[in-house]
């Protein structure tokens, strides 16, 4: 089972949750921003789905370096699912403070509404930041690449199921696991909340690595970007931090100052709201 493969099984649950929520909460939708997250989840899967095939060859040499021949079984089924949700905070952490792969994470926090199709909402721009760099590590322990992207697809699933407004504080599962009311505050900006949760499905490694935050009745999240981007037009959502970044780091003189431009802190082009 390849990550496109899970994902389509799980497709239909996830229609039937955006079709319940959709119903009962329409306030938290705006068609014309779930139509976009529609189309950039397919533009997204398909250009994961040609990353793999031309990259799977890489990751099979990759593998013939391996530490350690791991032979699957419980207990290594769930090592491979803590690595790589571990694997996944760092990801997550770097796509907000380094502007090449800010780039492509931009997308997925450009929307100003809180929603399960918020969640479709992707880059098809992931495999040429280099996503997939961040599970070497994984392979290299020895870990296959087909368990590999598997773990992969199954916490991309998991995730769906923050995405949304309609669920409250859950008890006892909110000091562990990665739930809705932490990612609301990851995909808010203010004061506070941004650059915190960068939780998968485990929400222990913000707190052990200080990017935790709490959601607060008192402070209610305002979800977007800060410049915040006013376009409904999938590829103005997919190439606009592009541009910026590549205006930016042509019009910088010399190869520290391009280098600094392309990995340091991101930068907006568009004036806070
Ligand atoms: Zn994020
Ligand atoms: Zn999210």
């Amino acid at each position: 089972m390849n990550v496109e493969t899970i994902l389509l099984a799980l497709s239909p649950v996830f229609t039937i949750f955006v079709i319940y929520e959709f119903i009962k909460h329409k306030h938290h939708y705006d068609i014309k921003d779930s139509l976009a997250n529609t189309v950039l989840a397919l533009l997204h899967q398909g250009a994961d789905a040609i990353a793999l095939i031309l990259l799977m060859p890489f990751f099979y040499w990759l593998y013939e370096y391996r530490l350690f021949d791991i032979e699957l079984s419980v207990g290594t089924i769930f090592i491979a699912f803590l690595v790589q949700d571990f694997l996944y905070y760092w990801f997550h952490k770097a796509s907000h403070h380094v502007h090449w792969l800010w780039a492509a994470h931009v997308v997925h926090h450009s929307s100003t509404h809180m929603n399960f199709s918020t969640a479709f909402r992707q880059s098809l721009m992931y495999p040429i930041a280099g996503m997939w760099v961040f599970w070497m590590p994984m392979i290299l322990l020895g870990f296959d690449p087909i368990t590999v992207f598997a773990t992969v697809a199954l916490n991309l699933a998991y995730q769906f199921f923050v995405h949304t407004q309609i669920v409250n504080k859950l008890g006892w599962f909110e000091k562990i696991f990665n739930t809705p009311s932490h990612h609301r505050v990851h995909h808010a900006i203010n004061k506070g909340y941004l650059d915190k949760n960068f939780a998968g499905v485990l929400i222990i490694w913000d707190k052990l690595f200080g990017t935790y935050a709490e959601e607060e009745a008192s402070k209610p999240c305002k979800f977007g970007i800060i410049g915040q981007i006013d376009s409904y037009n999938p590829l103005t959502i997919t190439f606009h931090q592009w541009a910026h970044l590549m205006k930016s780091t042509f019009s910088a003189k010399g190869f520290r100052a391009k280098a600094k431009v392309l990995f340091s802190y991101p930068t907006s082009s568009l004036k806070p709201r």
